[in-house]
């Protein structure tokens, strides 16, 4: 079994690393499918586009997610009616109907080869549930066409794809028409100059007009302070060969949730399972909830031919962060927080964003903003999702949570691998220098405060931390 995405499988793609001091128009920090969608919209416009990843393009969580293009979130339109208002609600469903028709468009427009099939999809419970039923009128209520099977309900006009292959794809339509790609360029620092923000790290500078940062959890604090506007969770994700492909993918609302979907490649037919989330700042074993994964999978009949895990940004009020990172500002923006229903926001955020630099007017500017006040009953999610596991962390290190193999000797943490040789890194994240967890699965050191991933050699996997961390020999 290889521990790693199945969409990270024989994927070959480089781009150069950016060597020298350059200028552009717009600059985009960050190459998931955020980045790429909103480089898209930006082609042709007259302006100069760089965009720029610390890692590779398409490497970050859009290349671990379950890929499935859907509406039918769970029961986020209930959810969305009671938090906020039934007007809410259904613009968060015309905005993910949109979300779905602009990928389609894209796709058969520029006849992407990216495994882009129609499903219909599912949510369901084990037991009669009321929330699903109520999501089933809420829908109806706003003209949907619901079907009830048993405990679930189901949906069609909804889809799944390889996201890599996508991502990829725009990457090239955006080369032709002029797009800079630069991987293995990080951004470090952003400061005002006389001609718009300078911005880089050690090595190089890039002197933008405008920025937008679709690098998914931000590495910096000011002005926008995310730590304290959501909470990290994370999945265990499978992939398992099987006989035949189903045209259908599932998600129940039952604790733990699951997630299936099916994928056929060039030879084989895969159903990808997920299940085992948990926010990121309680106690976890990695090992133990892929142990679960497993079993669960074996369960069914079926061997992983995959695993692998993933964590995206939960908002506490359940809408996405997309537009003007500041006051006043026309020249910074952030899309970032899609609640693990990415693959349809980031292509949203791609079309928001672009229209917000054309000066376009966008229905979902407002509704979206990461501007927007958060609720009063957000407090609490914000002291105990946001602020007291990070003290926490720093004040017990969460050595508690390491697996038996890892020990600690001040500073550092050692991992004895299964041969007896000793992995001994600075024990840090370099983020905000929270204590790190042994994923010993998957072999990566990851910071339970806000997601950074590092590899067995210490080197930064996914931030949002900049910096790898230290790797004693
Ligand atoms: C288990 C799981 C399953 C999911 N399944 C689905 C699904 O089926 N459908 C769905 O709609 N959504 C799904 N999601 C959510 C979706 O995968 C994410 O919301 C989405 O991929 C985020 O895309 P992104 O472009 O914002 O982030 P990323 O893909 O992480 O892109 C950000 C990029 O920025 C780069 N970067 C970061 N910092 C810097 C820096 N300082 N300088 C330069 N570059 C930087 C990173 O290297 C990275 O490549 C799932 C999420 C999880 C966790």
């Amino acid at each position: 079994m290889k521990r790693k995405s199945i969409w990270l499988e024989n994927i070959y793609d480089q781009e150069s690393i950016l060597r020298q001091d350059i200028t552009c128009d717009v600059l985009i920090v960050g190459a998931g499918m955020t980045g790429v969608a909103t480089a898209y919209h930006l082609r042709n416009k007259g302006f100069n586009v760089v965009v720029v990843d610390k890692n590779k393009v398409g490497h970050g969580i859009s290349a671990r997610t379950t890929g499935k293009i859907t509406y039918l979130q769970e029961t986020i339109y209930s959810d969305l009616k009671k938090k906020h208002s039934l007007d809410v609600s259904k613009k968060y469903l015309d905005s993910q109907l949109e979300a779905i028709e602009l990928i389609r468009s894209i796709i058969e427009e520029h006849h992407i080869d990216c495994d882009f099939e129609s499903v219909v999809s599912y949510v369901f419970s084990q037991h009669e549930n009321s929330s699903v039923m109520e999501e089933k009128r809420l829908l109806e209520q706003f003209g949907v066409e619901v079907e009830q099977e048993g405990n679930a309900i189901k949906v069609d006009g909804t889809y799944v794809f390889h996201p890599i292959k996508y991502i990829l794809s725009l990457k090239e339509i955006c080369k032709q028409s002029g797009v800079q790609f630069y991987e293995k360029t990080d951004i470090h620092f952003m400061k005002k100059g006389s001609h718009g923000y300078i911005c880089g790290n050690e090595l190089v500078s890039i002197c933008a007009k405008k920025i937008v940062f679709a690098c998914h959890y931000p590495y910096f604090l000011f002005p926008f302070l995310i730590p304290l506007k959501c909470t990290l969770e994370r999945s265990y994700v499978s992939a398992a060969k099987v006989e035949k492909v189903e045209p259908y993918s599932a998600i129940s609302v039952d604790q733990p949730v699951v997630s299936i979907r099916y994928h056929q490649d060039e030879r084989n037919g895969y159903m990808i399972y997920a299940s085992e989330s948990h926010p990121l700042y309680q106690k976890y074993d990695s090992k133990k909830h892929f142990d679960v994964l497993e079993k669960s999978v074996l369960k069914m009949g079926l061997r992983p031919r995959y695993m692998w895990s993933n964590h995206d940004i939960m908002t506490f009020d359940q809408l996405p962060f997309i537009g003007r990172l500041e006051k006043g500002s026309r020249d910074l923006y952030l899309a970032t927080g899609y609640n693990t229903w990415g693959m349809t926001n980031s292509n949203l955020a791609g079309k928001i964003i672009s229209d917000m630099i054309l000066d376009i007017y966008n229905r979902y500017e407002e509704l979206f903003s990461p501007l927007r006040k958060l609720h009063i009953e957000s407090l609490p999610k914000i002291i105990y999702g946001g602020m007291k596991p990070m003290i926490e962390n720093k004040v017990w290190k969460s050595k508690k949570w390491n697996p038996d193999n890892v020990y600690f000797e001040g500073d550092l943490a050692i991992y004895v691998d299964k041969w007896g040789k000793e992995h001994v890194v600075y024990n840090r994240c370099p983020h905000m220098k929270c204590s790190l967890l042994f994923n010993s699965v998957e072999k990566t050191w990851d910071c339970p405060c806000h997601g950074s991933r590092f590899d067995l050699d210490g080197h930064v996997i996914i931030g949002p931390s900049n910096y790898n961390i230290t790797y004693y020999h």
